[in-house]
């Protein structure tokens, strides 16, 4: 067991900044295991790249595979999970959020038989407080929807043994929603706490529209409760509207002096009618261009280059 090896697989998008002072501090670290570092570009446009390549020419345990363009987060991950050659794996972000001194206590657990180890965030107050409310609506809200627990307060930051590692290569899904598909194949996993520093230099990438599309990804990759919400509303305007029908005729029958005939109601009930319409059919909508992306069965990422790999 003594002589196993780590992989380190480390996304990178415009972080030209932060891989010197990742560096210092991951290496230090990882001195007493034998391991590789695979950064993953994800088509970067700074000089992201050739920073990580001046480390390459000293250093050979370090390795880098270039997108041809962005694909995103979720695909840099995915791709580090193919190539990576170790016997447990560790995903960690460029910017320092993830500090790397917590890898040793995530090696240990694993040692005693954890396959997946999540690094748990204790407190969140380097996040803004809208990211947090929205991180804690998402969990609650995907949990709620789905029946594979997604652990709250865990990020990409853990370690997978390589069993598990293989089990995510082998899916064949498009979309990745890498934390909620770990959790769901059911492998032994503990946690370890941490404090989720400061982004070290440099903004975050995952904008307002990205985090959206992140969560929805997520609902809709494992739940299929939201169509079958659509189906209830249904059920429940078509039971007002019978109820309308009701009492308009009572209405007109018992009490046809005070029957003013009112378009309020009318617009009222036309407008929440469409409404709800629309929503069911947006819903449907996203498991349908879900189903479509699957089919078309595109790779999930392009390769430009790779340097220090096969
Ligand atoms: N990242 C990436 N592709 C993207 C966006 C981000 O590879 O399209 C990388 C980024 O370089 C970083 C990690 O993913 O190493 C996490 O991104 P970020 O720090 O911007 O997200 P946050 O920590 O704010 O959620
Ligand atoms: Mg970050």
């Amino acid at each position: 067991m003594k002589d196993f090896l780590l992989s380190v697989i480390i996304p990178v998008y415009n972080e030209e900044k932060n891989i010197a002072p990742l560096l210092r501090r991951l290496l230090p670290v990882l001195e007493k295991y034998r391991h590789e570092i695979l950064f993953i570009d994800d088509g970067s446009s700074d000089k992201t790249a050739s920073e990580i390549k001046r480390f390459i020419s000293k250093n050979s345990a370090i390795k880098l595979v270039r997108f041809l363009r962005n694909f995103g987060h979720q695909m840099a991950l995915s791709a580090g999970y193919q190539l990576a050659q170790g016997d447990c794996v560790v995903s960690l972000d460029a910017d320092l959020q993830d500090p790397p001194e917590v890898i040793p206590k995530m090696v240990e657990k694993w040692q005693k038989g954890m396959q997946i180890v999540y690094a748990k965030r204790s407190v969140r107050d380097v996040d803004g407080p809208f990211k947090k409310l929205s991180a804690g609506l998402f969990y609650r809200f995907i949990n709620f929807l789905s029946d594979t627990k997604i652990p709250s307060e865990v990020g990409d930051f853990r370690l997978l043994d390589k069993e598990v590692v293989s089990y995510i290569n082998a899916l064949s899904e498009q979309s990745l929603f890498l934390r909620g598909l770990v959790a769901w194949g059911g492998y032994p996993s503990a946690s370890v706490e941490y404090k989720r520093e400061r982004r070290y230099a440099g903004g975050t990438h995952y904008t307002f529209s990205k985090m959206a599309n992140l969560a929805l990804e997520g609902i809709t990759s494992f739940s299929t409760k939201p169509l079958r919400l659509a189906t209830y509303l249904g059920f429940v305007f078509a039971t007002l509207g019978v109820l309308g029908v009701v009492y308009a005729v009572l209405g007109k029958i018992f009490l046809p002096e005070y029957w003013v005939p009112g378009w309020t109601a009318l617009f009222v009930g036309i407008m929440s009618f469409g409404g709800v319409q629309l929503i069911t059919i947006g819903i449907i909508g996203e498991y349908i261009g879900k189903i479509y992306k699957e089919v078309q069965r595109r790779p999930k990422f392009l390769i430009k280059e790779k340097v220090n790999l096969d």
